[in-house]
């Protein structure tokens, strides 16, 4: 686990985050509001609110996507996916704090298995980003993260499941953690001969693309197993020169780099950016893969679009491009046997 240290942030004034390690910006990630609101050159009269929002999920914006964000831009469709709003305390009927119940399918802390061939690992607990509408905004990560202890009994797990050939890391953030801590990870799914692939679901290389270490690539290319990365990436702003160049030294050390999608109210909710959102993956050697219907979780409501809404934006999207560039509309519905295709 990375040491956070709330209290000590310190802003750079100069944009330097391109040659800053990613552990310092990582724990440089936890911003104040004011903070925030200066760095952005925010109206002050938004401080309450964002003071308010802060309580019930910490604000979180790591240096290189601060980057990204137009200064004084309230409508700046990176700064909607992390800035803390008052509308995040209205209870709505119908959202919950675990839409997909994962705590039905959690047969060890740190594991879950609802899909008959894969896992998913609770890697780390923490993001290096906080987006607002996240379905774990109110996860327990206190007791799933993996100890070595829980790795053994993942491990013994595994060995009794021969069904299951390919491992999600997911968190929080799987990167969120040490390359030694990932590499000890590897080695333990690399000894259970039926797994396969190893997946990585991850913002990091896109929040912070520093945390794509030469060791970690190097790493992951040394394991016998099959490496497929789904990054996390919902608006083309997202996409600058640093994460084309993470994606693409991924890609050529021979890695699948696929991207799933939410679509939110205010950010993407629109058939050009969605159209200009698969073209600027394609342009970084990134496939679009999941296209996901919002998970109805407390406190995002005002960023739902609905089942309809989005199967008609979807119909438009499909008549855009090539087949290969678009992403599957799906819902995750709790006690499916997959994602389901809308
Ligand atoms: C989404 C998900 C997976 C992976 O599903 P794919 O359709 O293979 O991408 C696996 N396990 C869990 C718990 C999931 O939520
Ligand atoms: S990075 Fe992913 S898990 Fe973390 S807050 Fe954002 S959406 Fe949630």
């Amino acid at each position: 686990m990375i040491p956070v240290s709330s209290s000590s942030v310190q802003l750079p004034t100069q944009k330097t985050s391109a040659d800053t390690p990613w552990q310092q910006l990582f724990s440089e990630s936890l911003l104040t509001p004011e903070q925030l609101v200066q760095r952005l050159a925010l109206p002050e009269t938004l401080l309450t609110e964002i003071k308010q929002a802060n309580e019930l999920f910490q604000l979180r914006v790591p240096e290189p996507y601060l980057d990204r964000i137009k200064k004084g831009d309230i409508n700046d469709p990176l700064l909607k996916q992390v800035l803390p709003l008052g509308l995040e305390a209205v209870q709505t009927p119908g959202y919950v704090t675990d839409p997909l119940q994962e705590k039905d399918s959690n047969p060890i802390p740190g594991l879950v298995h609802k899909y008959k061939s894969r896992v998913l690992l609770i890697t780390a607990g923490a993001c290096a980003i906080n987006c607002r509408y996240c379905f774990r905004r109110h996860f327990e990560y206190q007791g799933n993260a993996i100890s070595s202890e829980r790795l053994e009994q993942i491990s013994s797990y595994l060995m009794q499941h021969p069904e299951i050939n390919e491992v999600i890391l997911s968190g929080g953030d799987p990167l969120a953690t040490s390359d030694y801590r990932l590499q000890k990870i590897v080695s333990k799914l690399e000894s259970t001969p039926h797994i396969k692939r190893l997946r990585i679901h991850t913002r990091l290389p896109v929040v912070i693309p520093q945390r794509v270490t030469e060791q970690l690539v190097s790493l992951l290319k040394g394991s016998r197993l099959k490496t497929v990365w789904v990054l996390h990436i919902n608006h083309p702003q997202e996409i600058d020169d640093q994460v084309t160049r993470v994606s693409r030294n991924l890609k050529d050390n021979g890695m699948l780099v696929l991207n799933q999608s939410v679509i939110l109210r205010g950010i993407n909710d629109n058939m050009t950016i969605l159209a200009a959102l698969s073209e600027a993956l394609s342009e970084a050697d990134i496939l679009p893969y999941y296209l996901h219907t919002f998970d109805p979780v407390t406190g995002a409501a005002h960023f739902n679009v609905s089942d309809q809404e989005a199967i008609k934006l979807w119909q438009a999207l499909q008549a855009e491009l090539p087949g290969f560039l678009l992403p599957k509309l799906v819902r995750e519905i709790p006690g499916k046997p997959s994602k389901t295709l809308l």
